[in-house]
């Protein structure tokens, strides 16, 4: 018996094996994968070689190979603190949460009925963040702090525009990272920033808005009313980025005028993870809240009055108003946000107040300790951190290393110490002892924060906060949300576009080692070995799969990787002096993020045509490079297309744009298409994006984390972003796009993934998919027709069905249809992109054809129902389609007045009597929610009817 080599993890991680895939070529009418791959994709984009990586390794020795690389992390007492700050994460919550695939494996919240559990913890989440910040409106989450500020500078532009043209300052006692993000932004977009000592008074000069920070880049917590009163006098808006913990001590941000506050919630129970991922917030004050970036939970009613949740004021999101939305932000941070408003459920308002105060007293301890030696302090009024004058930093810094403790080196003569949740007496004394302090018995005196930034109010008295109070309730609440939601752990979830492909226990075991887990991101390089192998090698092995020379892993979503590549496309013009190239070709179908990205990136948006048969309008095409050869910057195009097809001209394409002096952006969101197939690196590309969160296996987490490795070919190199020094000066003038790594605690995932399967599998993958979702479109053609096919009538990995004739004639939308797959036990597929009118289908490589016979038998029954409603059995308003989902309590009522059956609602198909998943609310109104904007927890009276 031979053993192939891929023998123990690929079979696990494809669906359709052996006689299924001969069951589906069989109906596709074709002999072999090969020779359907052959005619699917088009010659002339095919790779040449296999790919080069290494054989696949088992679960076990890719788990060890994890193991040899955490090793080489060093473990130590993190008090570097600069926005990064050690928790613990409560257990309940890591292993039920964090760990639990319900929750990892949940798609963003677009279809409410099957995502009340996540909302509502979202919603936690926002309440938590508005109670805090002492603001009216939180979002459900930001990427990360520094961009959360970019965010916030951008949303005071847009918002203050009296000032629309004057220059924004940022306190010089705001994070370097931050700055450095931030005047990234600036540079693109061609606005002023000023970083200034706003301790010291306003500058002279017209301010659309400033950032302070608090407690400040130096530990020192300010009383800020005045500066933001001396701001608001002059017309200015005003940002404060705030630690979350330490609003439970400190005057909030909105007591104290400011218009949005934002930070970083990674402390409330989320892991260091060497930098990310973390969720970021942001909250602002009321008129702000439709210019608000990101996604935001509100509170609507369902078709039977109750209270239901949904995403609210989808209206100013990407997807909608392209180059016109709010922010590029698709993918945010939902798992992580969950993490954190589930660590303040547990916690509640005193238990936060109590790790803020023993943070704090540690902190006092220490600078009594301190300056009872002698030493220096920075400032004497601070929260958890102090900033502390000696005569070499290094030498001291280097000697608590040899204590175990990381401190953070300033500069020369400044050594940062941050305490945290986990700082004990024992750190304490050691850090005492590090300067030279023997007697470490003393208590903390004075030191005291002052009256003006002391918190008096009241904070997160909703009951959800206060009424959890064991391990027991802990765990029901969360089991009971989770059972509220459907996720890839219950079905499969044929979002086109989304690629929610399986996310296996092998490849998310590692992310919660503590060798992984507990790096802080400015730890020294000596202590980061394992991490830095890992990353190095993940961004070789991504640049082998795309066939591009160069890959920085720092974008931390899909949004951020295309931002990064167009910057990039950007350097690379102005340094060839091409100043000025900037307009933007999009394809009309393009995904909303393309638009947004490109005028961030200080680009000009024009879109080109479709043609009929969905691909680019090449006449179009021609006439846009005409009228803009000498201004063209770049295309933005995806492939295959957002339409599930592979244009066969794509080259021409690229062709015509270099020849015009233009770059080729390829966003590669459908790499799940293409690897191991064909390289956009050489078919073309210049720049493309991958989406981690989607071919690589890092779970959709209810909406983030992302990681969007921005991939360029050789000429682009030198304008990655990205900077490996942590030193926050820009490299060579790139700016970063996030903190040092970006999102790098999910990345061993991805390296286990492409570890697991090798150069092979890898490719079966592909192939697979492709195989898997012309099976679906073969089988449902007749039903719902396929809207586009490329070569002999097939798609790639994703098919749009096309209801639009159906609707007409019928009076069911593609939204009824997407509702009653719930009544299936299904989660939706993609609604109404890129196709008004329309559902796509992505299956992925990782459903077996047993779950996909199961879904095909649903539409088909779906399809039945819509030729009842033709044949008249029942009026459109009163059919099972229009009053899809149906909860239980809406089918076991005594007055069932429908024209249909109660059987015929809830269990349409057989097998549904063995599982059946009921959605916890009805088809959610989501025009009500929007009139009435409802953004934080309702009273628990409100479901009391
Ligand atoms: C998902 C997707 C994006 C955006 O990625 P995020 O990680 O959500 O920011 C961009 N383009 C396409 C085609 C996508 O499918």
């Amino acid at each position: 018996m031979t053993v192939t080599p891929s023998a123990e993890f690929v079979p696990r991680h494809i669906g359709p094996q052996g006689d299924d895939i001969e069951t589906m070529l069989n109906q596709l009418g074709y002999s072999s994968l090969e020779e359907l791959i052959d005619t699917a994709v088009p010659a002339d984009i095919r790779q040449s070689e296999p790919l080069d990586l290494p054989a696949p390794r088992t679960e076990a020795e890719a788990l060890a190979d994890l193991r040899v690389l955490a090793g080489k992390n060093v473990m130590k007492t993190q008090m570097i603190g600069q926005g990064f700050s050690d928790t613990l994460t409560p257990p309940v919550i890591l292993r039920n949460i964090l760990e639990n695939p319900a929750w990892y494996t949940a798609y963003t919240p677009y279809q409410p009925e099957i995502s009340q559990g996540r909302l509502e913890a979202l919603l936690n989440f926002q309440t938590m963040v508005m109670d805090l910040t002492a603001l009216p409106i939180a979002n459900a989450s930001l990427l990360d702090e520094s961009s959360a500020v970019a965010e916030a500078v951008l949303l005071m532009r847009r918002a203050n525009k009296a000032k629309a043209t004057a220059k924004t300052v940022i306190d010089s006692n705001v994070f370097p990272q931050t700055i450095s993000v931030v005047r990234g932004r600036a540079e693109a977009l061609g606005f002023e920033v000023e970083i200034a000592d706003l301790s010291a008074g306003l500058p002279e000069g017209e301010i659309s808005g400033i950032v302070l920070q608090q407690p400040g880049n130096n530990g020192a917590v300010i009383d800020h009313a005045s500066i933001i009163a001396a701001a608001k006098d002059r017309g200015a808006m005003v940002t404060v980025a705030a630690d979350i913990l330490s609003l439970t001590m400190i005057t909030a941000p909105g007591e104290q005028g400011a218009d949005i506050a934002v930070g970083n919630t990674q402390r409330f129970g989320v892991p260091l993870f060497f930098g990310g991922p973390h969720a970021a917030y942001m909250a602002v004050r009321h008129g702000l809240e439709r210019s608000l970036p990101g996604r935001l939970v509100g509170v609507s009613v369902d078709d039977a009055g109750t209270p239901a949740y949904r995403l609210a004021l989808q209206t100013r999101e990407q997807h909608i108003r392209r180059e016109k939305a709010t922010s590029n932000i698709c993918t945010a941070q939902a798992l992580l946000a969950i993490t954190a408003s589930m660590y303040a459920v547990y916690h509640g308002p005193a238990g936060l107040k109590r790790i803020a105060q023993r943070a704090h007293h540690h902190a006092r301890t220490l600078a009594t300790l301190l300056t009872g030696a002698g030493h220096v302090l920075v400032s004497d009024s601070f929260f958890d951190t102090l900033h502390v004058t000696v005569s070499d930093a290094a030498a001291t810094v280097a000697a608590a290393d040899a204590a175990g403790i990381n401190l953070r080196l300033v500069d020369g003569t400044t050594v940062g110490i941050s305490t945290d949740e986990t700082t004990t007496a024992a750190h304490v004394a050691a850090i005492a002892g590090v300067f030279g302090i023997t007697d470490a018995a003393a208590t903390a005196a004075g030191f005291e924060l002052g009256a003006a930034v002391l918190r008096t109010s009241d904070y997160m008295s909703h009951p959800i906060f206060n009424t959890i109070k064991s391990e027991t309730q802990m765990l029901r609440y969360l089991r009971r949300l989770s059972d509220r939601d459907l996720a890839l752990d219950r079905t499969m979830i044929p979002l086109g576009s989304c690629t929610m492909k399986l996310n296996s226990t092998a490849e998310m075991e590692s992310i919660s080692w503590p060798e992984f887990a507990s790096i802080h991101p400015f730890a020294p390089e000596h202590q980061t070995e394992g991490w830095r192998e890992l990353i190095t090698d993940l961004e070789a092995r991504l640049s082998v799969i795309t066939g591009y020379a160069g890959v920085s892993i720092q974008p931390n979503a899909g949004s951020q990787g295309e931002y990064a590549g167009l910057l990039a496309i950007r350097g690379f013009h102005l340094a060839n002096g091409d100043t000025q190239r900037n307009v933007c070709l999009i394809p009309a179908s393009a995904h909303g993020t393309n638009a947004a990205s490109a005028v961030l990136a200080g680009m000009k948006v024009v879109v080109v045509k479709t043609a009929a048969d969905g691909t680019i309008d090449a006449n179009d095409l021609d006439a846009k490079i005409e009228a803009n050869k000498d201004i063209l910057s770049a295309i933005m195009i995806t492939y295959p297309s957002t339409h599930g097809v592979y244009d066969a001209d794509v080259r021409e394409v690229c062709d015509k744009i270099h020849a015009a002096g233009g770059q080729v952006y390829i966003d590669g969101a459908n790499m799940n298409a293409l690897v191991g197939l064909a390289q956009p690196g050489k078919f073309g590309g210049d720049v493309s994006h991958l989406n981690l969160h989607k071919t690589f296996c890092i779970p959709h987490g209810g909406g983030g984390p992302g990681v969007g490795p921005v991939a360029v070919a050789e000429h682009l190199v030198p304008f990655l972003p990205g900077d490996a020094t942590g030193t926050y000066t820009m490299r060579d003038g790139i700016p970063v796009v996030a903190t040092l790594f970006g999102s790098a605690g999910v990345l061993p995932i991805s390296w286990a993934y492409i570890a697991m399967m090798g150069g092979e599998g890898l490719t079966e993958a592909t192939k697979t998919a492709i195989l898997s979702a012309n099976y679906i479109a073969s089988r449902l053609n007749e039903h719902f027709p396929v809207l586009y096919t490329g070569n002999k009538g097939l798609v790639a990995h994703e098919c749009i069905l096309d209801l639009r004739e159906l609707t007409n004639k019928t009076g069911v939308t593609a939204e009824d249809v997407a509702k009653r797959l719930i009544d299936y036990g299904f989660h939706a597929p993609t609604l109404s992109f890129p196709v008004a009118g329309t559902l796509m289908v992505e299956p992925t490589e990782s459903e077996d054809l047993g779950e996909i016979e199961r879904f095909i038998e649903a539409m088909i029954a779906i399809r039945g129902e819509m030729e009842q409603v033709l044949a008249g059995d029942f009026d459109i308003a009163d059919s099972p389609l229009r009053n899809a989902p149906h909860t239980a309590a809406s089918v076991i009522r005594t007055d069932w007045e429908r024209s249909y059956t109660r059987e015929q609602a809830a269990f349409p198909v057989k097998h549904l009597h063995q599982d059946k998943y009921f959605p916890p609310v009805g088809r959610i109104d989501g025009a009500n929610g929007d009139r009435h904007l409802i953004c934080s927890c309702p009273a628990p009276e409100a479901f009391e009817n």
